[in-house]
């Protein structure tokens, strides 16, 4: 499973660091990174449950 973001979307509120966040992280200056974009499977569930909670839509996943 992948995961990436629209950085153009994304508005850095922390939502999804906030769910998982072993998988995103924000920098100092407000710009998400995806540390691991190649999505563990024990973080699945929880990745998942952050794309969908995203108010920008910004995440995308492919299974
Ligand atoms: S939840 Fe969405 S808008 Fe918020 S930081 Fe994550 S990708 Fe960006």
């Amino acid at each position: 499973m992948r995961v990436a973001v629209d950085p153009l979307v994304c508005e850095a509120n922390g939502v999804c660091v906030g769910l998982a966040p072993e998988v995103f992280d924000l920098s100092d200056d407000d710009e998400l990174t995806i540390l691991a974009p190649d999505v563990p499977a024990a973080e699945a569930d929880r990745v998942r449950h952050a794309v969908r909670s995203c108010p920008k839509a910004a995440l995308t996943l492919e299974e």
